[in-house]
């Protein structure tokens, strides 16, 4: 499976206009080799390099790869149509392949430029620099005008690992009071460092504290919300990663897949209830926090070769894993169960691990892959 990763550049001033020249030279240069390809009816590349290249070169300044790269994406938008004359916008993507790009270290991408080498950071989570290995071939630089913004268009290849038939699975229970309880008994905010036992009260000083800003509605307010949310973000993604990662490896590391309750399931059932239970934890569902949590497993487990199934969540938090029985009774509270028929009794959310264990065992032939 091939993919594509966006990346967004952080250059500085002057490697901005260097990278802002260097895309306005070679949309130009397509512009005119464009002219020439038409005029001539002109598809085959060999043919308009032999034509336009010294001159393109001369009068843009482009590097020999540069040149060669313009020619060939001339050349294809002329093949898909003979009838217009191909016109490329003053900004349009440029193809950096490994002639005239490399990446010298794991957050930094050198791309060659009219003015020579630029040396670009970027930003971005442990789980993009697992993908960046499984970089295949080119890249796209490109540019968005609104935001005045670079990104780098990278294809990563995710195919490797074919997910095996699982034999078991690490059953994984999402919610809000714990944020990961797992079929091996594991509480994942706990385990996975001090601050991940924080998370819900973190949530919900950020969210007094934005309804409070949006009360007062000044620029400053506005500007202090923003900044806020940015921070908010960035906690939940690096919390996401941490978790997404620990149940990864741990399925991986003990050779089972995952499983996971379906979330359109889980949205059915929580929007039944009409306790504060049930409307703190729609609003969780509905978060991108929490569905970015789930896309995050998905992606590490591709990558990692782990399969990953989606079980009925109905009943999930009613049945005993223990003898079978299920009822509505034996949910005692958020955090315990008792089972009304044997006596059982475990944390709420790790019995619900166990259960979606069950499911996935008993059904997981018949799953689907993963989506949302
Ligand atoms: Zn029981």
């Amino acid at each position: 499976m091939k993919q594509t990763l966006l990346v967004k550049l952080a250059p500085a001033p002057e490697q901005h206009a260097a990278l802002l020249r260097t895309l306005e030279a070679f949309n130009s240069a397509c512009n005119v080799i464009a002219g020439v390809a038409y005029a001539h009816h002109m598809a085959n590349k060999i043919e308009l390099q032999k034509l336009v290249y010294y001159d393109i070169r001369q009068q843009f300044g482009l590097s020999s790869q540069m040149a060669i790269r313009a020619i060939a994406k001339v050349a294809e938008a002329y093949k898909r149509d003979k009838r217009i004359k191909p016109s490329f916008r003053p900004y349009g993507a440029m193809v950096y392949d490994e002639r005239i790009s490399n990446f010298p270290t794991a957050d930094r991408v050198s791309l060659l430029t009219l003015d020579g080498r630029v040396e670009i950071p970027f930003r971005f989570g442990v789980y993009a620099v697992g993908m960046m290995q499984r970089r295949r071939g080119q890249c796209d630089l490109l540019y968005r005008t609104s935001s005045d913004t670079f990104f780098l268009a990278v294809t990563v290849d995710t195919s490797e690992p074919t997910p095996d038939e699982a034999s078991d699975y690490l059953g994984v229970d999402l919610g809000i009071i714990t944020l990961a309880a797992t079929s091996d008994g594991e509480f994942l905010n706990h385990s996975a460092g001090p601050k991940h036992a924080h998370i819900n009260q973190v949530r919900a000083r950020y969210s007094r504290f934005r309804a409070k800003l949006q009360q007062q509605g000044t620029k400053s307010a506005k500007r202090l919300l923003r900044r806020r949310s940015r921070r908010e973000k960035r906690f939940a993604r690096d919390i996401n990663h941490c978790l997404s990662k620990a149940l990864v490896s741990t399925a991986k590391g003990t050779a089972r897949g995952i499983a996971l309750e379906d979330l359109n399931g889980i949205r059915a059932r929580i929007a039944t209830r009409r306790t504060v239970a049930g409307k703190r934890q729609r609003r969780v569902l509905h978060s991108w926090a929490f569905r970015q949590l789930r896309a995050f497993i998905a992606y590490k487990a591709t990558l990692a070769g782990v399969r990953v199934v989606l079980v009925n969540p109905a009943y999930t938090s009613q049945t005993c894993s223990h003898c079978g029985h299920c009822a509505k009774a034996s949910r005692r509270s958020q955090a315990k169960f008792l089972c009304v028929a044997c006596g059982f009794s475990a944390h709420a959310d790790l019995n619900a691990a166990e259960n979606i264990r069950w499911a996935a065992l008993s059904c997981s032939r018949t799953s689907r892959p993963l989506a949302g």
